[in-house]
């Protein structure tokens, strides 16, 4: 009797253990969210974050439930010698939830580590050259985004980015909106978008300025967007996302079309903040 039984109990358990996740998620990310913020945590902010101040008040207390709620769930490790200090921790999470505000966000779900390194690093990759033959090809990173789990940063190039925000440059943002592109499986510039957000015009507007940005590259006529969101539509997302944040009046001044993707998507118009 028992022998039938028990995968009844157990298929009982495991259903109620994943139905009530969620709930028990929710509950524990509402605990975050509701404790008390760190004096030292808000200075940190604001000098990393000089627009914080003008964003409205809801904005601002959103930003900071969302870094509890990332502090909580992600796990910071230092590279070649770099010690994880509060400063670098708020840093990088306010930045990584500036792209989470006003949505529905289940904060990086596949992410749960962020390594920093204390400068750019070297990566290398192998590929097949023109004839076929492998080779190992040395890359100066400042940033990465693993689609399982990892996002690697420079806290150089972190705070450089952070130290100008008005100058369409952030290796957080750039990587967490890869982070939000592969939500949806590899990176390839379409991130999953909100029921009342068209993937087709999505695809047309990106595919518009993505093409102009290459023929712009090739010929060297200057962009308000790096030549690096040419090299592939993952690429691009990531760039845009960068200005939209740090240039959004240019941004939106020059490219209004693809402005108005990046506002819904995003579902705030940094505008009013710069
Ligand atoms: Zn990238």
């Amino acid at each position: 009797m028992l022998s039938y039984l028990l995968p009844i109990l157990i298929g009982v358990l495991l259903i109620g253990y994943s139905a009530g996740k969620p709930y028990w998620r929710e509950y524990q990310r509402n605990k975050m969210r509701r404790k008390p913020f760190k004096k030292e945590w808000r200075k940190i902010i604001q000098q990393r974050m000089p627009y914080f101040k003008q964003m409205p008040t809801d904005l601002q207390l959103q930003l900071k439930q969302h870094i509890q709620v990332f502090l909580a769930e992600k796990t910071f490790i230092g590279c070649n010698g770099v010690k994880i200090t509060d400063e670098i921790q708020i840093t990088v999470a306010a930045q990584a939830c500036l792209l989470l505000l006003n949505r529905k966000t289940d904060y990086y779900p596949k992410l749960h580590t962020i390594l920093v390194y204390p400068r750019a690093f070297i990566k290398e990759q192998q590929s097949l050259n023109a004839d076929g033959v492998q080779q190992v090809r040395k890359m100066v990173l400042a940033g990465e985004s693993w689609g399982f789990g990892k996002v690697v940063l420079s806290w150089q190039d972190t705070l450089e980015g952070a130290k100008v925000p008005d100058d369409g440059r952030n290796v957080v943002i750039h990587e967490f909106a890869h982070q939000l592109d592969q939500e949806s499986g590899k990176a390839n510039g379409a991130p999953i978008l909100d029921k009342e957000q068209s993937y087709q015009c999505w695809s047309e507007v990106f595919s518009l300025q993505f093409e102009q940005l290459q023929r712009q590259a090739k010929t060297g006529k200057p962009s308000l967007f790096d030549y690096y969101g040419a090299t592939d539509p993952a690429e691009f997302f990531a760039v845009a996302s960068e200005v939209f944040f740090e240039q959004s009046r240019q941004f939106h001044y020059e490219y209004p079309m693809l402005y108005r993707q990046l506002k819904l998507y995003y579902q705030v118009d940094p505008i009013h903040w710069s």
